[in-house]
């Protein structure tokens, strides 16, 4: 498409994780397809995981560019080639690599300054708290997207308004006030802020909250028919400008582009779906723990013999070091489950892998983009939270929508000591919830049921007159409302 001067153009910037990143581009698509130009900010490195997905949405027509800016990784104390959370060699490294992505923030201004047509608005992590810094200078709106749902982003606030997880002692279920269910936690299950882990990154999270509200407004990667209650409390929180414009997911339509999505999967796509192919309807669990978390060798190993021990078929993806590994290769694991497992070492391309018919259930880790694609793909889901938010998104899929059986996690685990802590959840009770969630009784078929229909609702909140698709309406009307008056 030819680019005209009058076109709007936004600017996404993404923090630099997969878990952030991945929906960015799926938004740019969605944006693209709406005839926006999109101008998508990234480094070379991340730019090579999703060149190809990106290519073929500009040869198809969509109006998208990428701007790459160098990561500096030497000047804030990172390996060389570090530009993504998920090539940090520890999270001990998360303060430098706030501060890098920090640095971006210059040579970025000059970059956009000159950028023609000139941005209408950037659509920013929230995150990348200097960029309330770079819209003003560039007097365009900042709408910020933050990877989770609303009812994650109203517990959140409704904590840091009330404090009522500061007088209870950890383990104490507490109900989070002010919202439409009662809805409790332990404070050990509270993310970040709340919970502080042992990175002290505790400035720069208290940074983001300060510029959180510093937005025109935000966009949510979530559907109205999903949390529709907890859609309407946090628009009124911030001011109705609010967007519900996913599944962003949905936006990676086609099976290369699934099998491509986010990076370069690490098995060949072709073999993972005949493997799929050979298996029952509705018989497979899918196993993997996002993108940055690393179970310690105990933890991995107890989760591995209680997969072999179950009598369903299973995909598990492996994101361990090297003693998970040689434990794989040494016990004669893969020999064994040969026949009724498949492994995926590094990025398995989940979102095709979800889509296929022969999944049963999906045992995730409750990150918000793992888990809306369990959503989209209409099965049971396993839940075992790690870290940051996830409990919350736990508490969505187990108690609110009811397509979820918990194995029991209880506490946030800390990223750095995660890879050297123990067993947290055993076998029997991972067993536990996978006997729950694959049984064939009635209490088994009405949550498949519940889950088939989230699904149904998830596809048609994208569609044509969909509500995600008349947010994204919405939003556009209001972003060229917001550069006509700037004109003025
Ligand atoms: N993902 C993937 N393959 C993998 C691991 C992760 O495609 O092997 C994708 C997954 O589909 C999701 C994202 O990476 O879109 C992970 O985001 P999420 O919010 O679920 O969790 P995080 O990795 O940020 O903890």
């Amino acid at each position: 498409m030819a680019l005209q001067p009058e076109m709007l153009n936004i600017v996404l910037i993404p923090l630099l994780t997969p878990g952030h990143m991945i929906p960015m581009i799926d938004m740019a698509k969605l944006f693209a397809e709406r005839g926006i130009l999109v101008t998508i900010v990234t480094t070379p490195l991340n730019a090579i995981r999703f060149t190809s997905v990106v290519d073929r949405a500009i040869s198809s027509g969509l109006p998208i560019q990428l701007l790459q800016l160098r990561f500096p990784c030497e000047e804030a104390g990172l390996p060389v080639g570090c530009e993504n959370a998920d090539t940090l060699p520890s999270f001990k490294l998360m303060r430098n690599f706030f501060i890098a992505s920090k640095m971006l923030h210059k040579p970025l201004e000059q970059t956009l300054q000159g950028l023609k047509p000139a941005p209408s608005c950037i659509i920013c992590d929230k995150h990348l708290t200097w960029t309330v810094d770079l819209s003003n200078y560039l007097q365009v709106p900042r709408i910020v997207f933050d990877g989770m749902n609303c009812f994650t982003q109203l517990i959140m606030h409704n904590l840091h308004i009330s404090k009522v997880h500061e007088s209870v002692p950890e383990m104490e279920p507490f109900v989070v006030p002010n919202l439409p269910d009662k809805v409790e936690f332990t404070k050990l299950q509270l993310p970040g802020l709340f919970n502080p882990g042992s990175v002290d990154v505790n400035d720069i999270r208290r940074e983001i909250r300060a510029t959180e509200t510093q937005s025109y407004g935000v966009v949510v990667n979530s559907f109205e028919d999903l949390e529709q209650r907890y859609v309407d409390e946090f628009r009124k929180i911030r001011g109705g400008k609010v967007w519900c414009i996913g599944p962003l997911s949905l936006f990676s339509k086609e099976n290369l582009d699934k099998a491509q999505r986010g990076n370069q999967a690490s098995i060949d796509t072709n073999q993972c779906l005949k493997w799929l192919d050979s298996h029952e309807p509705n018989s497979v669990i899918y196993v993997c723990l996002g993108s940055l978390s690393r179970l310690s060798p105990l933890q991995f190993i107890e989760l591995a013999l209680c997969l072999e021990a179950s009598n369903h078929p299973f995909i598990l993806v492996i994101k361990g070091g090297e003693e998970i590994e040689k434990w794989v290769l040494e016990d004669g694991f893969e020999e064994r489950i040969k026949e009724r497992g498949l492994l995926i070492r590094g990025w398995a391309p989940q979102v095709l892998i979800l889509s296929h018919s022969s999944i049963g259930a999906f045992l995730t880790h409750c990150g918000w983009n793992s888990t809306l694609e369990g959503i989209c793909a209409g099965v049971p889901m396993i839940t075992w939270p790690l870290f940051g938010e996830q409990f919350l998104n736990e508490k969505l899929v187990v108690q609110i929508l009811g397509t979820g059986v918990r194995v029991g996690a209880e506490a946030v685990v800390d990223l750095i000591s995660q890879e050297r802590s123990g067993v947290m959840v055993t076998k029997d009770e991972v067993k536990a919830a996978i006997d729950i969630v694959m049984d064939k009784g009635i209490e088994g078929y009405e949550r498949r049921e519940k889950a088939k229909m989230l699904k149904q609702m998830a596809k048609k909140s994208v569609e044509e007159d969909g509500s995600s698709y008349l947010n994204t309406t919405l939003l556009i009307r209001d972003i060229e409302q917001l550069v006509k008056k700037n004109k003025q």
